[in-house]
């Protein structure tokens, strides 16, 4: 993996860290150079990344954390503030599905989507801004989807992630003049526990799934965690410091 080692002294907030992407991008930033807390809904869920990060030489912590209570995201940034000193990188990455047609979708499905990721991701940035406005420095990277642009069946999900990307440029305007870039970065089909969970509920395969899936991709290849892992390390480095209020496709193409 090459390192650019451009964050040390830096502290980053990865969500949702325990697996999947958010795991990618914890290890990626700790080989950056960052002290990284992992979080994810339960500390036992976190070991696997910190292991990783510690076995490679990295500096991490775990912490139990539901996004969307706003209590657990005070106490886990007092915790990650206490062992680190500051955030000053966020990565909002936790995300769930609760995927049906409009008419067999229920409240409780609607909901809970809304709740992780808006509710989410809201909670975080603002817990965290403080310690990024007093060091005139920060950086937010938010986890969208392309499913932003319209996917049948998500409803909820196309709603929530198409409300990250509104997010992410309002607040890029309200944190800018204190030198806080916040971004997000939009994948297409990316293998993880994410994705095989749906092919599951379908009646297929992985394997099944991603044949159908990558005709659509002009890249012809299924993202892989780490493909998400480097665009949110470049937008987290000084190489990406004038960008600010953009959200990139990370999807083999314009859109898949
Ligand atoms: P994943 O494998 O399901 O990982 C998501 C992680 O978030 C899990 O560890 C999950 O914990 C955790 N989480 C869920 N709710 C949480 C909460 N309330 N508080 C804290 N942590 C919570 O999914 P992934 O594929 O890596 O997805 C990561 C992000 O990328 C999500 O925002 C997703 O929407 C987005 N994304 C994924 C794809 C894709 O194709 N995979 C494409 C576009 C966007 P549990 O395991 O305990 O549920």
């Amino acid at each position: 993996m090459r390192s650019l080692k451009g964050l040390q002294n830096h502290v980053a907030m990865v969500t949702g860290a325990g697996r999947g992407i958010g795991a990618a991008i914890a290890r990626r930033l700790a080989a950056d150079g960052a002290a990284v807390a992992v979080l994810d809904l339960k500390e036992e869920l976190c070991q696997q990344t910190v292991s990783d990060i510690t076995g490679a030489g990295g500096t991490t912590l775990a912490v139990g954390c539901d996004v969307s209570i706003a209590d657990e995201v005070q106490a886990a940034t007092e915790k990650i503030a206490k062992a680190f000193g500051a955030v000053d990188i966020l990565v909002n990455n936790a995300g769930v599905i609760r995927d049906n047609l409009l008419f067999k979708m229920s409240e409780n499905d609607w909901d809970t989507v809304m709740r992780v990721h808006l509710r989410g991701h809201f909670l975080c940035s603002r817990a965290v801004q403080k310690f990024m406005v007093e060091r005139n420095w920060g950086k937010i990277v938010n986890i969208s989807s392309t499913s932003a642009l319209g996917n049948r069946g998500q409803a909820n999900y196309a709603a929530a992630k198409a409300g990250i990307q509104g997010f992410t440029k309002t607040l890029a305007l309200e944190l800018g003049p204190f030198n806080i870039n916040v971004n997000a970065v939009a994948p297409g089909f990316i293998d993880t526990e994410m994705t095989r969970e749906t092919a599951a509920r379908v009646g297929l395969t992985p394997e099944q799934l991603q044949e159908m899936v990558v005709q659509g991709i002009p890249l012809r290849r299924i993202g892989r965690p780490v493909d998400i892992a480097n665009v949110v390390s470049f937008l987290c480095n000084e190489d990406a410091s004038y960008i600010s209020g953009q959200v990139i496709y990370v999807a083999g193409g314009p859109k898949s």
